[in-house]
């Protein structure tokens, strides 16, 4: 009998807008998107952001139910979640279809998402209209409170806090629950009680962590976000086991999304920052809940050999130094074989000692876990770093 396994892929992150900045690179500038893949093999997309464009382009077809179908889940009709649809080009492929799930909002009336495309892709506001869209497209609105299921998992949808109404959904797959709770604010009550039974016992719970605890309390109050505190406060209170820390602010830098996640992992066990191209999966034997970084962030590698000395911390939280040779380097990190595991999205001190002008030199460089695959050396681990500064 084979395990079932789920996986979920992040395609955007970032919250309001998208950005390009290049302090903003590593965990990413698209807007909200998430693919998840139950053991079913049921494809389910998350909210329709600029991610969704990256999605489209690397598209291959469901393989799950009877038809090959995919089911796509909008939270609400701000512009940072719908704005993928009109460059997703597998709705302009006639054999493709797809089933939306979104609210009736009261600005809007009756097929809320069918008037949000048709007005997205109005004159003159892009160059083709609707009927350019090919693909089978049905749309079906849900309401906070309401479950339903679709193959093999059970959906669940509940209100969040947030200017003009946004749905929380919850996925109960057979390898395990995934959580879905961006766009809210804490501090009305009975939706906060409704936050914390959707992420009840979740595997994985991916709460809005767009303010620190600080500007949520004074500049921010209103805004309909949250922050990383928040998350933990429900992770712990609902017992849900990995918190994911999303829709990035986009004026906050890498290094702001760093201090974020490292107060963030200072409370709670598991968390992670979710980050462009990020995966995680879900049901695998050993390891719960496993997650992996993009592998074509860390490219243009060079061959080398250097000397380094590393310290960091690893999964368990014990902190570590060893000696090693790093042997592929690129411009923007390094492929480091190591004997202790760090953990992925952690800081390494990496010493290096290379030829200089005058002799050996050391080099002393911060990096930031992208990656940790299986070694070629019994015994220890490949692990990608990306050198922050
Ligand atoms: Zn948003
Ligand atoms: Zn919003």
């Amino acid at each position: 009998m084979t395990v079932p396994i789920a996986k979920l892929c992040f395609w955007g992150v970032r919250g309001s807008t998208p950005t390009v900045d290049p302090a903003t690179w590593r965990y990413g500038g698209n807007t909200p998107c998430l693919e998840l893949i139950a053991p079913d093999g049921m494809q389910f997309i998350l909210d329709c952001g600029t991610g969704l464009r990256m999605l489209g382009s690397r598209w291959t077809a469901p393989s799950g139910g009877p038809t090959p179908e995919t089911h796509i889940f909008v939270t609400h009709y701000h512009w940072d979640h719908i704005q993928g649809i009109p460059f997703f080009s597998p709705l302009y492929a006639e054999a493709n279809e797809f089933h939306f799930y979104s609210f009736r909002s009261k600005f809007l009336g009756r097929d809320s998402l069918k008037q949000v495309f048709e007005t997205q892709m109005a004159l003159p506001y892009f160059p083709v209209d609707i009927s350019a869209m090919s693909a089978k497209r049905k749309f079906k609105e849900v309401d906070g409170g309401e479950s339903f299921t679709i193959g093999e998992n059970k959906i669940t949808a509940r209100w969040l806090n947030h200017p003009q109404g946004c749905l929380g959904f919850r996925f109960e797959t057979p390898a395990g629950i995934v959580v879905y709770a961006t766009d809210n604010e804490p501090g009305e009550a009975n939706l906060d009680e409704s936050l914390r039974e959707l992420a009840s016992g979740a595997d994985i719970f991916i709460n809005d962590a767009q303010f620190t605890p600080e500007q949520l309390a004074t500049a921010r109050k209103g805004w309909g976000h949250s922050s990383w505190q928040e998350g933990v406060k429900v992770s712990r209170h609902a017992g849900a086991k990995t918190l994911v820390l999303f829709h990035h602010d986009p004026d906050s830098t890498d290094r702001m999304v760093d201090s974020i996640l490292r107060q963030a992992r200072e409370e709670f066990d598991s968390v992670f920052a979710a980050s462009e191209g990020m995966v995680i999966t879900l049901g695998a034997p050993g390891d719960r809940v496993q997650a992996h970084m993009p592998g074509t962030r860390t490219t243009l590698r060079r061959e080398a050999q250097f000397h380094a000395k590393v310290s960091g911390v690893t999964e368990g939280g014990k902190e570590f130094e060893e000696e090693t040779i790093v042997r592929d380097l690129s411009l923007q990190g390094a492929l480091i074989s190591l004997k202790h595991l760090p953990r992925l999205q952690s800081e390494l001190q990496v010493t290096m000692e290379a030829p200089g002008a005058d002799g050996m030199q050391s080099m002393r460089l911060r990096g930031y876990v992208v990656r940790i695959d299986a070694g070629t050396e019994k015994g220890h681990s490949a692990v990608g770093v990306v050198f922050t500064d």
